[in-house]
């Protein structure tokens, strides 16, 4: 997904005296049930070399191409090849400095996804999200697919997905705050919905301004 709000910038670690190290804040996507295969540093390090980014990632679709508009189906392949397609995602998603990427995002309507928050590196095949959280909030967030724009929308603050692995095995992920709206915005891809399709109004889309930092996206 893409989506972080310029108006939030990464946050400052207070340099705490050495022997007392801040604990690291709780991941913000937690897998609670099974084990995903996952994009692990070993598989991070080898698709984020230059070499490997210059031959395998691929611009991503921006909106208005009729991959991100429709559903996308059921991935009947073997493991090799959604081994070979998420490794294409995840290069693409390097280059465009995404936290998440769905595949027809590059061009494949197939229902695969990304979710990258805190380095997560979770692929998920058939994700479905089962429970979204009442409380909402007011977030910013932006799409690799809608370069250059950010909107402002209400997402629930937590939610859970079962998704299969790449065996084929079920998992559940819980998602909160950033992580929860990173698992709706991917599933959202694989139905066709980009998030200015969820905006209230024309008037919570906003362009990135030069001065401004470049939204997290997905
Ligand atoms: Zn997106």
């Amino acid at each position: 997904m893409g989506a972080t709000p310029p108006s939030d910038p990464p946050v400052e670690q207070p340099a705490g005296p050495p022997e007392a190290p801040q604990a690291p804040p709780p991941p913000r996507l937690r897998v609670t049930k099974g084990a995903p295969w996952r994009i692990d540093a070993g598989r991070r390090a080898k698709w984020s070399a230059r070499e490997f980014v210059s031959a395998n990632a691929v611009e991503v679709r921006q909106i208005g191409d009729p991959v991100l508009h429709g559903p996308a189906k059921k991935p009947r392949l073997s493991r090799l090849e959604i081994e070979s397609l998420v490794a294409r995602m995840f290069a693409s998603m390097v280059v465009a400095h995404g936290i998440g990427i769905a595949a027809p995002q590059i061009g494949v309507p197939l229902r695969v996804v990304i979710m990258d928050v805190d380095e997560a590196g979770i692929v998920a095949i058939e994700p479905k999200v089962e429970w979204t959280s009442p409380e909402q909030e007011e977030t910013t967030e932006g799409c690799l697919s809608i370069r250059g724009m950010y909107g402002v929308l209400d997402r629930p603050l937590a939610a859970r997905l079962v998704a299969n692995d790449i065996a084929g095995k079920r998992f559940t992920l819980v998602g909160d705050e950033f992580g929860a709206q990173c698992m709706l915005h991917e599933t959202d891809h694989l139905d066709g919905l980009l998030y200015v399709d969820r905006l209230k109004s024309r008037e919570d889309l906003h362009t990135v301004e030069p001065e401004e930092e470049e939204p997290v996206s997905a």
